[in-house]
Formats: structure tokens, sequence, C-alpha cells
């Protein structure tokens, strides 16, 4: 470790929660050079660790948490650390990328990742205070809401700055789209609070009192000053609207999610638009640690059926809660956005999932009978949040969607139609028939239908004019590129939304990691991206992922747009396998999507393994 002069802590925190014990390991200079943290050193972790034949809920599986070398250092919005495990929605490999204090604190507390293993016989919390880490009696605590759930661990460990994480009552349940709660910012997708849940920890606390240290501390100061005046203008929507400023373009390109993506253009979108959040809704932002922008948008409901409900909303789950549901009342949106805050699940699987229920619905494949009497048509913003607590509190129809995707279809292949997923993990809030680069987003993320891992090719494919968004060619270049720079964005601790303000591009050429951690990363940093997704794919494919696996449902490739500017689209499943090859390509991996042997020598993969 001695290469680095600042960045990083060198050891990594292991709790056991079945022996109640924890201890640290070194972690190898070697590894960071080739993956950087966060994200890379995550999947080294799992592929290390977690084998094939781990079930999500196997005491085997574990829960990798891994900062990187940015986090908790003083530039702006440091506040990422990413997680690796077994995902219960999916079944296969998961990554996921969280903001809050939780990620800063653990390097404070003299730790650059935490890997928690085995399960408690009872509900128990863990604190971590510096080098002490002692666990909690839990029990009383079951059944809290993930809210009050970490107002408790900040009472326990007695601070109100410390980092908590903590899971409700959905994950009790092992809901499968469970997601944990870190600072009211979320390790959303892939369900990872079934798998604390499993474990029966309620929560993990953690506060630190040291420094991240710097290579060299005035140039850092330096850059963090202009990176600051940077955002002021660059990122001036997403202070003023945050994420939900797309909802509205997004329709107007036909690409918006509607009534279970039947169609891509929703008619009554002045009533989620973020004009009318801000006018009617908006309280205040919403800010990560360290960051200028705070692209939160915290709303509440002032009148109305939903007066009252109170919380942070973005664009994925606007889209989804509100258009892919056929609601147009944003207030509706807040309180359905509220109740899986509180009952601790996804928004965005959950949209998906109460947009296909109302699609059975009306189609008679459903009754009254599996709704518990809820009239589930498109446009009830009452049915919406109804099915959303069904899901949570797994009664009626709730209890078979409450298995995710992939459950929902094991036991009614025939729904096939309807249900708008890859490997289990539902859509983001983008109709691929609207812009095809999103369909290998889609196809070929590291964990099923994912925008952010998957490649968020908006602003290539809509915004550039750069591209032609329904062509073929060249998308499968252009994912690839998108996909490996997000990979070592988030293995370095900062948010995707400021990294162009320290110059974290295709091209780096900035001197951040340098003055950070005292070593020349740059020029290395998109063949680490590529490097990161390559092993994830190696993961994949040892758990049975093919070609087969990265196709899309149905719907996208059989069905034409029936409305709006994208009227008469339509992707066919061999137009899709012809941007697949191209991917599969410009990878380096075989026509059925299995990274090559010289592909993995040349990223020296073969000396991280095992
Ligand atoms: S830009 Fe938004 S998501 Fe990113 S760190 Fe800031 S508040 Fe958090």
């Amino acid at each position: 470790m001695k290469e680095f002069k600042g960045a990083y802590m060198g050891k990594i925190l292991r709790v056991d929660l079945t022996k109640k014990a924890s201890r640290t390991e070194d972690l190898k200079g070697e590894d960071l050079k080739l993956l950087l943290g966060g994200r890379g050193l995550g999947a080294k972790i799992y592929y290390d660790e977690i084998g094939p034949d781990v079930d999500p809920f196997d005491e085997r599986n574990k829960v990798i948490f891994m900062t990187g070398p940015l986090t908790g250092v003083r530039l702006p919005s440091t506040t990422k650390f990413q997680l690796a495990t077994k995902s219960p929605e999916t079944g296969r490999y998961l990554c996921s990328n969280c903001g809050g204090d939780f990620g800063p604190q653990l390097k404070r507390a003299g730790y650059d990742g935490l890997i928690v293993e085995g399960s408690s016989d009872d509900w128990t919390s863990i604190i971590i205070k510096d080098g002490d880490v002692s666990f909690i009696d839990a029990s009383s605590w079951k059944g809290f809401n993930s809210d009050i759930t970490l107002q408790r661990l900040k009472d326990s460990i007695g601070d109100a700055r410390a980092g908590c994480m903590s899971i409700g009552p959905a994950a009790e349940r092992l809901v499968r789209i469970s997601f944990i709660n870190v600072d009211n910012r979320a390790f959303g997708r892939g369900g990872a609070g079934g798998v604390l849940g499993a474990k029966r920890l309620k929560g993990i606390a953690v506060k630190g009192s040291g420094r991240v240290p710097v290579a060299d501390p005035e140039r850092v100061n330096q850059i963090w000053k202009e990176a600051v005046k940077d955002l002021r203008t660059s990122r001036a929507n997403h202070t003023k609207y945050g994420t939900p400023q797309y909802i509205e373009a997004i329709n107007e390109f036909g690409c918006m999610p509607t009534r279970n993506f039947q169609t891509t253009f929703f008619e009554r979108i002045e009533g989620v638009d973020a004009h009318t959040m801000k006018k009617r809704y908006y309280v205040k932002n919403f800010h990560c640690f360290n960051c200028p922008v705070g692209c939160g948008m915290v709303c509440e409901v002032k009148e109305g059926p939903f007066a009252g409900a109170r919380a942070r909303t973005e664009y994925e789950t606007v889209a989804l809660l509100g258009p892919n549901c056929g609601v147009d009342d944003f207030g509706a949106i807040v309180a359905g956005n509220q109740l899986c805050d509180e009952m601790g699940i996804d928004t965005m699987s959950g949209g998906n999932l109460v947009g296909l229920t109302m699609e059975l619905f009306e189609r008679g494949l459903i009754t009254k009978e599996h709704t518990d009497g809820i009239e589930a048509k498109f446009g009830s913003g009452e049915a919406m949040v109804g099915l959303l607590r069904l899901i949570a509190e797994r009664r009626g129809i709730g209890d078979l969607l409450a298995e995710g995707a992939r459950g929902v279809m094991k036991k009614h292949p025939e729904w096939a139609p309807y249900i708008m997923a890859v490997k289990g993990l539902p859509y983001a809030a983008y109709d691929p028939r609207g812009f095809y680069g999103n369909a290998l987003t889609y196809g070929t993320s590291s964990r099923g239908a994912c925008h952010n891992v998957g490649g968020w090719t908006i602003r290539a494919e809509l915004q550039s004019g750069d591209y032609d968004r329904w062509a073929l060619e060249g998308k499968g270049k252009l994912v690839k590129q998108i996909q490996d720079n997000r990979a070592y964005v988030d293995s370095l601790g900062i948010c995707t939304v400021v990294r162009g303000s320290m110059d974290f591009r295709d091209h780096p050429a900035s001197d951040v990691m340098e003055a950070v951690t005292g070593y020349g990363f740059t020029p290395d940093l998109m063949n680490i991206g590529t490097r990161i997704y390559n092993l994830e794919r190696l993961i994949l494919s040892r758990e049975g992922v093919k070609r087969k696996d990265d196709q899309l449902p149905p719907r996208t490739v059989n069905e034409k747009v029936p409305s709006g500017p994208s009227k008469g689209k339509f992707l066919t499943r061999e137009m899709y396998n012809l941007m697949l090859d191209e991917y599969y390509e410009e990878r380096g991996w075989d026509s059925d999507g299995v990274p090559k042997e010289e592909t993995v020598k040349r990223l020296k993969l073969h000396t991280l393994l095992s």
C-alpha cells in the first residue's frame, strides 16, 4: 500500500453475524491498481467468496460494502459507496451504488470496506465506532419502518452525524424487491434489503473520528473550489428541478413508459412534470454528503386524498408510479413513494409490478379477489398505493408480486407478454423503442434492466445530436463506452452527476486521482472500467448467463409503439441481435456473450482471480 499516499485506509472490516465477531483484513495494493476499489473491488470479493450455488437467502450469502478512493475526501459528492451480493430479485450477482453519510463515516472509522456474513439467531444491529464493533439486540425493533429504524440507530450510537443503514418491514418478510435505506438514500435495486432480512440484521450505524488522508491537500482544495464553481452553472437544473427535470423531455421524445410500457407517451404529463412538482409540492432540496448540487427534491402533499404525504421524488419513481400506472396525480406519487420508503421497497420494481397488475386486471386475467378488493385500473392513484402496500405486506396478489418479476414469471409463464424485465430485473423508466441504444443498455447491464449500470444513453442518443436514436450501427460501441465509464466512476466513490466537474469522462485528463492518491491512475481509468465490466461478466457467466439471458421481453421486440412521437416505431429480435453482435465484438466476448480467453488475459483478469 506504500504506493498510495492518500485515499485508502488500508483495511476491510469483516463482521460475522453467526459468531457475533469481527476482524480486519489488509487491502492489497495490486488489487487497487487494477480495480480502484468500490464496485471493482466489491466484484472481486464476490467472485472469490460467493459461488454460483449460494442462494440469496442462504447464510453463505454475504453483503459486501466497498467505498472508493474518493469516498469521504473533501471534493464534491464524495458520498458514494458500493454494494455486492447475490440478488434475491434476480438470483444473480448484484452491484448497487448509494450515497448518504455511511460510506464517508466508514472511512473515517478506518475502513475501506465492510463485509457482513453469517446470520444472527435473533434480530440484531451492528454499531461501529472507530475500531470498536458491537452488536445490539434489535428484537423490539421488528416491524419498525426504515426511517424510525434509522433514528433508533442514531440514538444507539449516540451521535446524530453517524452514517446509518436500515431495512423496513418488507425486508423482514423477505420481499424480493426490498431496499436498504442509507441515510435516506437507498441501495434500491435488486432486493439487497431482503438479504439483510434473511440475516436478521435490522441495521448498521458507523461513526469515525479520523480523516481520509490525501497526497496533496493544497491541490485537492483547489480542485474542490473549481469543481463547486463549475457545478453552480453546469448542474443548475439539477439543483432547481432534480432528476424530475427529465419527465417532460422523455415524454416529448416518445420514450415514457406508459400503462405498463404499452405505449411511450403519456397524454396527461402536466399532472406529474417538474413544473407541477415545483409549484405545488416542492418543500426543499436534499443534499448527500459534500454535495453542492442537492438534486433531491423533498415534496409534500398539501391537500386532497393524500394530504400529509412527504417523500423525496426522483425521475424514475415519478415515471414508474405515475405514467407507467396511468397516474397523473403527483400527490399519489408522493404517497406511493413515502409508502415504499417506509416499508422498504424499491419504487422502480414496485412501479413495474403495479403496472403489470393493472394490465392483468384490465385484461380480466385477475379480479378483485386477487387484489384484496382493489379496483386495479390504470389511472387510479388509490389503487397504485394500495397495490404497493399489498406487496410490502405480502397480502393477496402482493404475496406473488413480492417474489419479483422472476417469481411471477415462474408461476405464470403465460403472463410473459406483459412482464417487462431482463434477467429478472424490471425495466427502468425509458422505453427502448424510442432509442435503440437503450435496448442494449437493458440487455447487457450487469444486473438486469438497469439504466445506470447498463449505460445511460439519453445524453448521447436524445440530446447530443451525434447519434440517430433509431440507428442500429454504432450502438454497441456507444453502450460499451458508457458502461465502462460508469464502472470506474462507481469505483471512485463519487456521484455520477458531478463527474464532469472533475473531468471523469471517457478520456479523463485531470489530476484529481494523483492529488488524492499520489498514484498515476488517470490514464488507466477507462481500462479499469473495462476490466471491472468484464469481471462482472465472468461472474455472470459462472452463474449461467449467456446470450439468451441478454434478450428483451416480447413487448419490446414484438409490438409497434401505438401512439405519441414514436408511433409506429418497432424493434425486432433480429434488429436487436445485430446490435448485440456488435456489442459482443467490441467487448471481446464470443457469440454467446462469454469473455474470450484473450480478453481475460489482455485485461489481466487471470492474475486477479483465484
Ligand atoms: S447530485 Fe444528487 S444524488 Fe448526486 S450526490 Fe448530489 S444530491 Fe446526491
